[in-house]
């Protein structure tokens, strides 16, 4: 053993034929080791790859020796001579014209035997690769993504500062800001029984950031959100946080189309197609059914409502237009070859969303067969296929009901047929922003409005009357950014407006008290003179995610949860010592087990 270790001349992944003949140290991990023809080969690996490294016994037997000694995963140094393949090279690595024929092979660390082996596919369970991820983030797949991510967070920022943005902190020990999810919430010591919230995101200190005078905000930031058991949700995620004063959505949209070019142009070398198309919240719903919409393939959902004015012979649909609902359907082009087995899963699946069936007919060159076909004449056939453009050989499904089942049963349906049909083209990104979202929900169960995005978005100025009248119509200033079918992130302008800001709290049932005591220094601020104000947030893993075409967000974050919120490497969250819970003053109710 050697009390100083080589210092590398290379990374394991930079040796080629013009550096042979030189004398070089590399420093990595033992990938492989083997016996061929008499001689004892290592294959040394970083994060830079692989090279070969070369033990001859008739040279050196003692050091042969002390090579053919090592495991995988021990951390070596190697000093040697860069030499050719000759016709032994390996084409499918950088390094695989050369190798290094070992002079000196330095033990820096031993290690035991590893879970699971350090190769791309591993059967290991990913329960398993979690509880190690240090050694799973030595998987190349992984540490891909994961140095992809660094390059991308550098391309953001680089992109930002060229635009005039500042990259400023918010805390993490704060009052709750609202986003719709619980907050994670931390005791406070020195004020004991009071608690900080983790922020949900840093809303309304970049608000505040404007209200001070830093036009041009940004952070890429981690959020926490407390929500229920979700796959592929992380309780604390990463967020391209930004907000911009004297502004309007034209404005955010402009800079949002230039970012995400960048990103595609450095990471994929693609043009996307600007300006990036818009559709309203309402065209949305009733052309896809969902409010992020895959542009990707036709399959819209068409309204045959209107035919209801010459008396729907079929009286499941007039019934649902008498009670005020529609009939939708969509069209599978060539769908005639769907089994009925296929249907009755669609019909369950529709009524996830809580439609009460699935109408569907079969188009053939004898008319239309199964399902609802019995219920309409040659007439109503031609008229309704007409409608929907339909030929032969094509399925229609149709849902009657309330617009708010209609849409997102046939939405979803929409996405389920073209990913099983093949509808989705390969390698295609359509980004589309979804604008003029209302701005406010109903929570039936609550009995009370909620804010769509968050209580601090401002309406459309022409919508502000609605507020007495009629709040559910009132639609918000706020868009979303969606790409393929998944949204990327969404952002609002925001009131400025004291007045108006407390006639929403007051809409959304925060009393004058309740609004002072949860967000006094937020109209504070808006009356000490806040600029017109708006920004964005985009979720940095989903993209991340998108961008290298991983199918988990575990695959994309270094150190994730599992969807029960745990850290399976560090066993957070653990109990902690009676000592520490008495200072804060806490008692458990469920003394633990
Ligand atoms: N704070 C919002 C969110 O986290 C984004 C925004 O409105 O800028 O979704």
């Amino acid at each position: 053993m050697f009390e100083v270790p080589p210092r590398r001349t290379h990374t394991c992944g930079a040796l080629r034929a013009t550096d042979i003949g030189a004398t070089v140290t590399l420093d990595g991990w033992v990938a492989s080791n083997r016996d061929l023809g008499g001689c004892a080969f290592i294959d040394l690996r970083d994060r830079y790859g692989v090279t070969q490294v070369k033990f001859d016994p008739t040279v050196n037997a003692a050091l042969a020796a002390a090579a053919a000694a090592v495991r995988p995963e021990w951390v070596v140094g190697i000093t040697g001579v860069v030499v050719s393949r000759g016709t032994n090279t390996n084409k499918q690595i950088p390094t695989g014209e050369i190798e290094v024929e070992a002079t000196e092979i330095v033990v820096l660390n031993q290690a035991e035997t590893p879970p699971f082996p350090v190769r791309d596919e591993v059967t290991a369970s990913e329960e398993l690769r979690l509880q190690h991820r240090f050694v799973d983030l030595r998987r190349r797949p992984i540490q891909k993504n994961i140095v992809l991510r660094a390059e991308v967070t550098h391309v953001v920022r680089q992109f930002l500062h060229e635009n005039g943005f500042l990259e400023l902190e918010t805390p993490i020990l704060t009052k709750s800001t609202p986003e719709g999810a619980r907050d994670y919430l931390v005791p406070s010591r020195v004020h004991g029984g009071e608690f900080y919230a983790l922020p949900q995101s840093p809303q309304l200190f970049k608000q505040l950031y404007m209200v001070a005078g830093f036009d041009r905000y940004y952070q890429i930031c981690r959020c926490f959100r407390d929500e229920d058991l979700r796959a592929d949700r992380q309780p604390e995620f990463t967020q391209i946080d930004m907000e911009m004063s004297f502004i309007d959505r034209e404005d955010i949209y402009e800079l949002c189309e230039r970012l995400m070019s960048r990103i595609w142009k450095f990471v994929h070398n693609h043009d996307i197609q600007l300006p990036i198309p818009r559709i309203s919240y309402d065209e949305a719903m009733a052309r896809f059914g969902v409010d992020n919409p895959d542009m990707r393939y036709g399959l819209e959902l068409q309204d045959l409502s209107a035919l209801s004015a010459d008396g729907f012979p079929f009286p499941l649909f007039a019934d649902a237009v008498a009670k005020g609902g529609v009939v939708k359907g969509i069209v599978v082009p060539n769908g005639g070859d769907i089994s009925r087995k296929s249907i009755d899963d669609y019909t369950a699946k529709a009524a996830i969303f809580g439609a009460k069936g699935l109408g569907w007919a079969k188009l053939t060159a004898e008319g239309w067969t199964g399902g609802i076909s019995k219920f309409f004449d040659a007439g109503w056939q031609t008229k309704i296929a007409g409608a929907m453009g339909a030929k032969e050989g094509d399925l229609l499904l149709f849902v009657a009901d309330l617009a708010k089942v209609a849409n997102p049963a046939l939405g979803n349906l929409r996405k389920l047929i073209a990913a099983e049909r093949g509808f989705i083209p390969a390698d295609s990104y359509k980004f589309v922003w979804v604008t003029d979202f209302p701005l406010l929900d109903y929570d039936a169960d609550a009995g009370r409005w909620v804010a769509m995005h968050h209580p601090f978005t401002s309406p459309r100025p022409e919508d502000v009357p609605l507020f007495d009248t009629n709040p559910g119509e009132i639609r918000a200033r706020a868009y979303d950014l969606v790409l393929n079918g998944i949204e990327l992130g969404g952002g609002s302008i925001r009131i400025h407006d004291t007045r108006l800001q407390s006639k929403l709290f007051s809409l959304l049932g925060i009393g004058e008290e309740e609004a002072n005591q949860k967000f006094g220094f937020l109209l504070k601020a808006l009356k000490s003179g806040a600029p017109p104000h708006g920004g964005i947030a985009f979720g940095f893993d989903r993209l991340m995610m998108l961008l290298s075409g991983a199918t988990s967000l575990r695959d994309v974050i270094a150190y994730p949860k599992t969807a029960s919120a745990s850290c399976l490497m560090t066993e957070a969250p653990g109990p902690v010592d009676d000592a520490q819970l008495r200072e804060l003053g806490i008692a458990l109710a469920k003394p633990r087990g």
